[in-house]
């Protein structure tokens, strides 16, 4: 019965290195193709009391269906469960990707019940302290333009 279990795929995450497991099934296959034309051939039975092959339209229609929800069932389950980091999103729009994970840590901190649940550690990348370097490069832009006055006055 290896068709009806579809492949999970196990990988880490690339925000917070969890390891975290999608199933790997993008369109439909023979399983659902099978249940679609099962449930056409009972319908058709139902509203015709007889072999029609209208069944046809009905067959197509679910699995139009099924393709659509399986896409958006795929689509869900890429976004990080944990840290809420989105890749297809990442590499559409940075930004909006960096204010999804960053609502949902602050959802995920302020949750007390996340201090109770089963979710595993997040191992989160350290962030670049840039208020500090933006100090330092102030500093030696400053230190570079004061030598440069003191050349001009000279
Ligand atoms: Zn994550």
């Amino acid at each position: 019965m290896g068709f009806l279990k579809s492949e999970i795929k196990k990988f880490y995450c690339a925000f917070c290195r969890t390891q975290r497991s999608v199933r790997n099934q993008i369109h439909v296959q023979f399983f659902e193709v099978a249940i679609c034309l099962a449930a056409s051939l009972i319908l058709m039975l139902l509203f015709w009391q007889n072999i029609d092959f209208k069944f046809v339209a009905i067959f197509a229609i679910l699995i139009i269906f099924s393709e659509f929800f399986i896409q958006i069932k795929q689509r869900m389950t890429m976004t990080c469960p944990h840290c809420g980091f989105d890749p297809i999103l990442y590499k559409k729009n940075v930004q909006a990707c960096v204010e999804k994970v960053k609502a949902h840590l602050e959802a995920r901190k302020n949750n007390p019940s996340t201090l109770l649940s089963r979710q595993p550690k997040l191992n989160l990348p350290p962030r670049k302290q840039t208020q500090k370097l933006e100090k330092k490069m102030a500093a030696v832009v400053s230190r570079a333009n004061q030598g440069k006055n003191l050349d001009v006055r000279l």
